[in-house]
């Protein structure tokens, strides 16, 4: 039987990783649980991050926000969720309601699938997680920090104490396919962030390649095809978006799909994504 370790601090928490590193980290077990129940996993001890209130909190952090590794998605969406449109709308697509109120942003990148929908939105505005452990903390960007098919770069006395997500800087949008319309894993998802003051575009894609990642050919393309001062996107333009967006994948066939059906999700997604966030921009600027 595994030993079940609860932290009442962070530090606390930070101290025990360091000190017993088969301790496997524990949040709304919606991953974990799964995991122990079909005994896939066996750990010698778990370490329940539950009375750690460092990890629950959420704050403004300069021009975003800092969300504790604990904070699970349903706060996200009712405390923060106009203020971060991609995230939310990835949150909202999360599980069902008993999913969302327990699984947590922490736990998606703790699991680090391809397919978690909360990694695309936070790779595309520019997402940062923050690592602690008793040697003090680093920050690294989501993208980097998601090395492989649920692999990451949380080294074994590590925890997530909190991602920080810059505020939206225009429309944003999340589009997954999967095979229901609920209460499934993602086939394809892309999240796709303007960046008006800037005149950016930030497009990153999911469950298509080993990690989430962006595809920079296609913002190139697209900062340069848009017409910023309020003018049409045409199908072309979104098409061929589509197009560069699917061409920076590298999806697998799996039980779920194959590479070809997730390549062309990807472009379909990516097209709309586009035209959708872009008409928003446009319904905004000609108003
Ligand atoms: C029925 C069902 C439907 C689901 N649907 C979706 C879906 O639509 N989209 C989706 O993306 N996911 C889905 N999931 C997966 C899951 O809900 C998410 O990945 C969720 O974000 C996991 O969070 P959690 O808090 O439950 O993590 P846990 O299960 O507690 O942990 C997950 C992993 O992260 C590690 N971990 C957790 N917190 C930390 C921390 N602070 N520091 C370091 N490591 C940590 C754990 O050790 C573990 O390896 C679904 C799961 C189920 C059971």
């Amino acid at each position: 039987m595994a030993r079940f370790l609860r932290p009442g601090s962070l530090a606390e928490a930070c101290e025990i990783r360091a000190a017993q590193p088969e301790a496997v980290p524990l949040a709304g077990g919606t991953d974990l649980m799964v995991q122990l129940n079909s005994r896939r996993e066996r750990p010698a001890a778990l370490l329940d991050l539950g009375r750690v209130a460092e990890l629950t909190q959420w704050s403004r952090d300069g021009d975003g926000f800092r969300i504790g590794a604990g904070v699970p998605f349903t706060r996200i969406i009712d405390e923060i969720g106009e203020q971060l449109p991609a995230l939310t709308a990835a949150a909202r697509t999360v599980g069902s309601a008993q999913i969302r109120n327990r699984g947590t942003l922490g736990g998606n990148l703790g699991t680090g699938s391809p397919a978690g929908d909360g990694l695309p939105p936070l790779v595309a505005t520019g997402g940062e997680v923050e690592l602690v452990s008793v040697r003090g903390s680093r920050t690294v960007s989501v993208e980097e920090f998601c090395t492989g098919p649920k692999t990451t770069l949380l080294a074994p006395d590590e925890l997530v104490a909190a991602v920080r997500v810059p505020a939206a800087r225009g429309p944003q949008r999340f589009a997954k396919v999967g095979t229901r319309n609920a209460m499934v894993i993602a086939i394809a998802a892309v999240a796709t962030a303007l960046d008006v003051g800037n005149r950016a575009v930030r497009v990153a894609f999911g469950a298509a390649g080993p990690r989430p990642a962006r595809a920079r050919a296609a913002e190139e393309f697209a900062v340069a095809a848009l017409d910023w001062d309020g003018g049409v996107i045409g199908p072309e333009v979104a098409n061929r978006f589509g197009a560069l967006v699917a061409e920076a994948c590298t999806p697998i066939d799996d039980v779920r799909a194959s590479a070809a059906y997730r390549r062309r999700a990807v472009a379909v997604l990516a097209a709309r994504s586009l035209s959708w966030t872009w008409n928003e921009y446009r319904r905004g600027t000609c108003a």
